[in-house]
């Protein structure tokens, strides 16, 4: 009574509050009415209706490279990195040593005066800043030998100044070529010669590091070997840092939950190890008959014949001539064409089996599966359901886009690579979708994880339904929002995921299938699908934005969902729905529904009416859903007038009415959802009766 006394009271003179007091509203939410602060119940709410723009987006809109269409500008421009690596693994010291020959093209128009590297392995270093992650062993981290462009060699000993850089013009020493920060996980080499727009350029790098062991490793890519036995090498090549049109270089240092963000372009990668270590890894092996037996070779040829397991090397197989072909040392030669990693695995007695996938398009294709013979139960079944997520995955977004999967065996258990997952079955599902994202369309999983891991957990929903031959229900993930929404701690999804702090988890993995699920609320789940699939389609090997992200989804469903963006991506907030008051004149009755919360959601009633009486009436809002059931929807914009009740009218008749719903699938994330049905469950009429 006093909430709806107080309202009315507030409509007539806007600003002035009525006394002092604090008064619980529909949602159990506390609603302070005082003379200064903040009149939450009893105010109307402005609805934001678009999403910020910052200035990185802003800039690239300027220039063309991406728009309000959400697909790439007719500017768009990515860089490409060609990579020859030369690695060669020593047990003994378990350190790897390598040469590359990175060529950079400079797609961009604009001159490059530095190059920023990204030396992931110095995160096991003792001095650089981590996040959650703890490396098993503190090494010497990536220490780098060489670096030389275009055949000039950088001088490791000349200080870093003089560039031409934002941030190497200190003075006006002319630019010379030299390198900081190798150390750290990001390093820059300033240039004495620009890189000119669209021409390529030669970088030559030698490095070698470590690969970490031992048992207290925490987060993955934190151990990186079983002693000297079996080693999983990952983001173990320095690599050029992403160059984009949003910001320029990508200088966001590795802190260990999320790495992804590269270029794409081809590896060719040769792997020099003992002979009788099976190596596995990213691309295609060139040279089979080098490096493998005659009988593995002959019993791979027939391994894509059958959806059984073809077993390549048995675990009785073991050493030079018997694993592998003879002799001392072997280099295993893999080529990827079009990839942003690479990663590889090797082990002195790696079990190697395959079976295979069909892909719309490409036919039959290799699952790998390399893991040691006693962790054969950890791999039972895991090649169904590898097979099964990049069939199911192939079908859903577009088809898987390379020639073969391996899952590799090792104390890193759940890690993804292109064609490579270092796991067994326990996250095949989850790892083969990062095949799609970031893989295929390349997201910035450093600061928008989301765009990765998070509609990862929303297609392994779908996929996980669908191995058990059910109907996915995504039915309830919306509503459960309400209850974490307020939680002080939880970034918002367009906080950079580096810094998510303590629920970087919950922002980055969790949050975006509760976002999916209220969207399928609002235009259907089939229509969602159906905009994330031509969205695939159009970023595919590309770079897109959370921008191009949501205005693609906006455009694809003919929805002006700004405000859904807005409110799911860079705030916290939630609906908090409740039926407030029903009354009933004539045939006609009034629901009063409120939201609490600063996020709107159309407005959806489920009416169950008495088995008999009058006639039920049709309502152009309406859909009869059973023959006593009707779903009623208006739309989110009941609310753009900033109100925070709606009096949905329902006119059916003369029928009664038995029960009513306030959103009966669960999609809008509400904290207290008992106050959704009327009567009240526990018998109580609706408030302010
Ligand atoms: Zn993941």
């Amino acid at each position: 009574m006093i909430v709806r006394v107080a309202a009315a009271f507030l409509l007539a003179c806007f600003a002035v509050p009525p006394a002092m007091t604090t008064v619980f509203a529909g949602s159990g939410r506390p609603q302070q009415a005082a003379m200064i602060g903040q009149n939450h119940a009893l105010s109307r709410r402005a609805i934001r209706r678009d999403v910020p723009l910052t200035n990185a987006i802003v800039r690239a809109m300027e220039a063309g490279t991406r728009d309000f269409s959400g697909r790439p500008g007719p500017s768009y421009w990515q860089l490409q990195t060609d990579f020859t690596i030369d690695v060669r693994l020593d047990p003994a010291t378990q350190t790897i040593s390598g040469e590359e020959t990175i060529l950079v093209h400079n797609n961009s128009p604009s001159e490059l005066t530095e190059i920023v590297l990204r030396l992931d392995h110095n995160i096991f270093r003792a001095t650089v800043p981590r996040g959650s992650s703890v490396p098993a062993e503190t090494t010497e981290g990536m220490v780098v030998t060489r670096i030389a462009v275009n055949g000039q060699e950088v001088d490791f000993d000349a200080p870093a100044r003089g560039g031409r850089g934002r941030r190497g013009g200190r003075g006006n020493a002319p630019p010379r070529l030299a390198a900081r920060g190798l150390d750290q996980t990001v390093a820059v080499v300033t240039l004495a010669t620009p890189i000119a727009p669209r021409s390529t350029a030669t970088l030559e790098i030698a490095w070698h590091t470590k690969l970490p062991g031992g048992p207290d490793g925490r987060g993955h890519r934190m151990t990186q070997r079983w002693d000297d036995t079996l080693f999983q090498p990952t983001q173990w090549f320095p690599r050029l840092a992403k160059y984009d049109d949003l910001r320029g270089w990508d200088t966001n240092v590795y802190l260990g939950p999320a790495e992804f963000y590269n270029n794409f372009g081809r590896f060719d990668v040769r792997i020099d190890v003992p002979a009788g270590w099976i190596v596995s890894g990213t691309g295609v092996l060139q040279n089979p008959e080098e490096v493998l037996t005659a009988t593995a070779r002959e019993r791979l040829a027939r391994a894509l014949d059958t959806d059984d397991i073809t077993t390549i090397v048995d675990a009785d197989e073991v050493g030079p001539g018997r694993s592998t072909a003879d002799g001392d040392r072997l280099v295993w030669h893999f080529v990827a064409d079009m990839v942003n990693d690479f990663a590889w695995a090797t082990a002195e007695n790696f079990v190697w089996q395959v079976t295979r996938a069909n892909i719309p398009g490409a036919g039959y294709i290799p699952i790998h599966m390399v893991f040691l013979p006693e962790r054969a139960n950890l791999f039972e079944n895991a090649g169904p359901i590898s097979r099964h997520a990049l069939e199911f995955y192939s079908d859903l977004w577009a088809p898987y886009p390379f020639p073969q999967l391996t899952l590799q065996d090792g104390p890193s258990a759940g890690m993804e690579y292109p064609m490579v997952i270092n796991s067994n079955r326990g996250a095949a599902d989850h790892e083969v979708g990062h095949q799609w994202w970031p893989m295929m369309v390349g997201t910035n999983e450093t600061w928008y994880g989301w765009m990765d891991e998070g509609f990862n957990q929303y297609m392994n929903i779908l996929s996980g339904a669908h191995w058990r031959d059910l109907e996915p229900d995504l039915d309830g993930h919306g509503q459960r929002y309400g209850a974490v929404s307020g939680d002080e701690s939880e970034p918002s999804m367009m906080w950079a995921a580096n810094y998510g702090g303590a629920m970087y988890g919950f922002q980055t993995y969790s949050k975006t299938p509760l976002m999916l699920s209220m969207l399928g609320g609002i235009v259907g789940d089939e229509e969602v699908q159906r905009a994330i699939r031509e969205y695939t389609e159009v970023w595919s090997f590309k770079h897109p934005s959370p921008w191009d992200y949501v205005f693609f989804m906006s455009n694809a469903l003919e929805e002006d969902l700004g405000w859904f963006w807005y409110y799911w991506l860079w705030t916290t907030e939630s609906v908090d729905g409740s039926i407030e008051d029903v009354t009933r004149s004539g045939s006609r009755t009034t629901v009063t529904v409120r939201q609490a919360g600063e996020m709107p959601s159309p407005v959806i009633l489920e009416v169950q009416f008495a088995d008999a009486g009058a006639a039920i009436q049709a309502m152009p809002n309406a859909e009869m859903v059973a023959d006593t059931t009707a779903v009623v929807t208006w739309p989110v914009e009941v609310w753009f007038d900033g109100s925070r009740t709606f009096e949905a009218v329902l006119d059916f008749g003369g029928r009664a009415i038995e029960k009513i719903t306030l959103d009966p699938g669960g999609r809008f994330p509400d904290g207290d959802p008992s106050d959704n049905v009327w009567p009240r469950d526990d018998g109580r009429p609706a408030a302010g009766r």
